[in-house]
């Protein structure tokens, strides 16, 4: 079918299927794709008054065009505007192009003022002839430009613009005013239409500088439509969600008091209170949709087992489901030991299980097993269940909301769904929870158990190895113990074995008296295992690890932390790794080593972990710095993109968000189907279940 575009100058069907692959496909799109710079060719600067540095627009004469030869051919012009001179570079030319800028052709080039050997020069500017014509004149507008993917020139990006505000002002185009009251307070908010025609064609002297940052109100009003229809769309999918019905556990069972009472520890009061209203979602006749966030250690599994145990002892069957093997592995392992005394035996599924072992637990699944652990093969096809009645979701950020959905989806029958705990492991900055998790009800877990030590954190060069080993020596001759993490990213789990296995090689070489061990992503659980069973006995000193050790070690006596090459992972990850000490008696200590040279922003970075062991805060800075992709790690997930808002810098919009899209949801519904048409559209990024 021809995209409304089609009907534009310009667009054939080549075009038109770029535009579809970037998500453009009507006029109002095509708007929607905001320039991201501003190039102002409103006034042309007088040569003479030029300075080194200036982004500026000229306009001369040609008094000289010549092609250098030298190591390579260069296109040089004089330009003469009669109060200076300067001289054009062009490393990329056609032979015509001489011809064309032969001496005496007019001028009007734009570009970057540097000074070069004979006074000023622009390197490759923008330049057209000017014939004394109309169209010579100078724009009154600034020159919008857009971020060109798929190989869309600017030229063209231009044209198809001003088409589509041609139209926005005949009122050929009717982009109907979407933004509730409430939002914003109403002063000096332009109305859509105008202000899609102030950020694709700014008026001279406008604001630039808060336009290239997305500050200026025109488009905040964009962001804070986008950012509720998001609010909206992920609130609406889980209000479908409630009006299902799930099967109520409302009492607890001697699973529960025998689990307790074997635990060595008591639990929190916040680990408390957050199981209460678990306990209490649980019992109602509506799948449980309840997000528990807490810092790393705060204890969250612990709160799993005991909302696993209400379910099992209801007669259902629980789900846990983990983003990575290593990390689903260490869940099995927690709760085989907690559950066995109570005759609970977890079955194990990931896609590593094959043949007959998969085929067993498959029928297990679909057999009268109280609880399956695995990774996101637990809900892939085949997987059925006999009565799921809680899925447990850990670190779901890294999951789609799809694949969270897929899950509850396994309960079996059309009608019943089951309860549904996600955890998540790194703290997410309010804002984004309130984004990414609109719809879900929160716990969070909001203390440490007793005994956690703040860890100190340094940051050293990469140049002081020396000093940090002889410090891994001097612990472990004190009998303390030690992790040494080797970060490589996005290698495969190949390279990043071998570069563990040189770092221990050579840390055993400069040890003296020290066990060095080596964990990485490449060994068998059972060899994982094994080492880091000799290591918790203490028969190692220092664990050489990759990042695998990320999560769930638990080992008292480790207290000192070496993370090599610490600029290469975000803060999150880096405060989970961190995570791993402090939980002893002994004061702790991590040392975060980073290569040389490093950039500013990155030692910048680090030192944040220096200054605090607030996950939260940690967490917010890193959203930050990095962008709510990296922090949440939904790159892949599509879950957070959005054409025109910024979590990081619209944090300031977000407040006001949801109480007006829960009033529209109850009053509105027309309105807020536009919303989502306008913003959420037919590409149903966020699934309709
Ligand atoms: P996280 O929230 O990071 O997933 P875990 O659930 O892995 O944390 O718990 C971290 C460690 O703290 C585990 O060894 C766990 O057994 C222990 N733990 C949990 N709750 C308590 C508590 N109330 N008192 C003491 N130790 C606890
Ligand atoms: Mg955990």
């Amino acid at each position: 079918m021809a995209s409304e575009l089609r009907s534009f100058h310009g667009v054939g069907p080549r075009l038109e299927q770029t535009l579809t692959e970037l998500g453009i496909r009507t006029a109002q799109d095509l708007l929607f794709h905001l320039p991201f710079r501003y190039e102002d060719r409103t006034r042309v600067y007088p040569i003479g008054g030029l300075y080194p540095g200036a982004t500026v627009q000229v306009e001369g004469e040609v008094e000289h065009a010549a092609i250098v030869r030298g190591r390579r051919p260069m296109l040089v012009v004089v330009l003469a505007d009669g109060t200076g001179l300067i001289t054009l570079r062009f490393f990329h030319f056609r032979h015509s192009q001489k011809q064309q800028l032969a001496r005496g052709t007019r001028l009007r080039c734009y570009g970057e003022v540097r000074s070069g050997f004979r006074g000023f020069e622009m390197i490759h500017p923008s330049y057209r002839r000017l014939f004394g014509r109309d169209d010579d004149a100078l724009s009154d507008r600034l020159t919008p430009v857009y971020p060109a993917p798929g190989k869309i020139g600017q030229a063209t990006w231009l044209k198809l613009t001003e088409q589509a505000l041609e139209r926005l002002s005949r009122g050929d185009l009717a982009l109907d005013e979407l933004l509730p009251s409430g939002l914003i307070d109403s002063d000096g908010i332009p109305s859509l239409a105008d202000a899609l025609q102030y950020i694709h064609r700014p008026p001279a002297g406008a604001d630039v500088a808060a336009l290239v940052e997305r500050r200026h109100p025109a488009q905040q009003r964009l962001a804070m439509e986008e950012l509720l229809a998001h609010n909206l769309s992920m609130q609406q999918l889980h209000r479908r969600q409630r009006t299902f019905r799930a099967h109520p556990m409302p009492s607890g069972s001697a699973l529960e008091s025998d689990f307790r009472q074997r635990l060595s520890f008591q639990l929190t009061d916040a680990q408390e209170r957050v199981s209460v209203e678990i306990h209490r979602d649980m019992a109602r006749d509506h799948p449980m949709q309840r997000l528990v966030q807490g810092d790393v250690g705060s204890g969250k599994t612990v709160v799993a087992a005991l909302a696993a145990l209400r379910a099992i002892g209801s007669g259902f069957q629980v789900a846990l489901m983990a983003p990575t093997e290593l990390l689903a592995e260490q869940h099995l392992r927690s709760f085989s030991t907690w559950l066995a005394p109570l005759g609970i035996e977890p079955v194990w599924l990931s896609s590593k299980v094959t043949g007959r072992k998969r085929q067993a637990a498959l029928d297990a699944i679909a057999g009268d097993a109280p609880l399956a652990i695995g990774t996101h093969a637990l809900m892939q096809e085949g997987v059925e269940f006999a009565r799921l009645g809680l899925a447990i979701v850990d670190e779901q950020h890294r999951f789609g909301v799809h694949q969270r959905l897929a899950l509850m989806d396994k309960a079996g029958g059309e009608a019943t769904h089951a309860h549904q705990l996600v955890m998540t492991a790194t703290p997410i900055p309010r804002t984004l929870a309130m984004t990414a998790y609109a719809g879900l009800d929160t716990s969070v877990i909001d203390q440490l158990p007793p005994g956690r030590k703040p860890v100190t954190t340094v940051v050293i060069s990469g140049e002081r190895r020396q000093d940090v080993t002889a410090r891994v020596e001097a612990a472990c001759r004190e009998g303390r113990q030690a992790y040494w993490v080797c970060t490589l990213i996005e290698e495969s789990d190949a390279v990043q074995a071998q570069a563990a296995e040189d770092v221990a090689r050579d840390l055993q070489a400069s040890l003296r008296g020290v066990t060095v061990g080596l964990v990485h992503g490449r060994m068998k659980p059972a060899e994982k295992q094994a080492m880091m069973d000799r290591f918790k006995q203490g028969a190692i000193g220092l664990l050489v690890a990759t990042t695998v050790i990320e999560v769930g070690v638990d080992v008292p006596n480790a207290s000192l932390m070496i993370i090599d090459n610490a600029e290469r992972l975000g803060l999150a990850q880096l405060h989970q790794l961190r995570g791993r000490v402090g939980r002893g008696a002994e004061q702790s200590s991590c040392v975060l080593l980073y290569g040389d040279p490093v950039g500013q922003l990155a030692k910048q970075r680090l030192n944040i972990l220096r200054e605090t062991n607030d996950g939260f805060r940690i967490a917010e800075k890193d959203l930050e710095l990095r962008g709510p992709g990296e922090v949440l790690g939904t790159r892949q997930t599509g879950m957070l993109q959005f054409r025109v808002a910024d979590l990081a810098r619209d944090q300031g919009l977000l407040d006001r968000i949801p109480a007006v899209a829960e009033r529209l949801l109850a009053d509105d519904p027309e309105l807020v189907q536009r919303l989502l048409n306008r913003w959420i559209g037919e590409a149903d990024r966020f699934a309709s279940v």
